[in-house]
């Protein structure tokens, strides 16, 4: 059976159930919560947060701190040159 991830909005609770396609839970699986219950596509939408696109970005991200951090560590060498005359 497929898995479904649900969220009331009584209580605020997040759940995954599973159930057959064509049934809709509508109930929370708290018994003392009388709120209804929506489906949560969480699951697609942390798939296309780790796009390729996505991870290159990172990478070139952290390229370009290492180039700044090299950067700043000649700046204070000379800093630390000038300094010591
Ligand atoms: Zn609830």
């Amino acid at each position: 059976m497929p898995r479904y991830t649900y969220k009331c909005s009584g209580c605020g609770r997040v759940f995954d159930i599973t159930h057959p396609y064509k049934e809709i839970r509508k109930l929370c699986i708290d018994e003392d919560c009388d709120g209804s219950v929506e489906k949560v596509l969480s699951k697609p939408i942390s798939y296309q947060s780790r796009s390729p696109a996505q991870t290159q970005a990172a990478g070139s991200v952290i390229k370009e701190t290492i180039a700044e951090t090299k950067e700043e560590l000649k700046n204070f060498k000379r800093s630390r040159k000038i300094y010591k005359k």
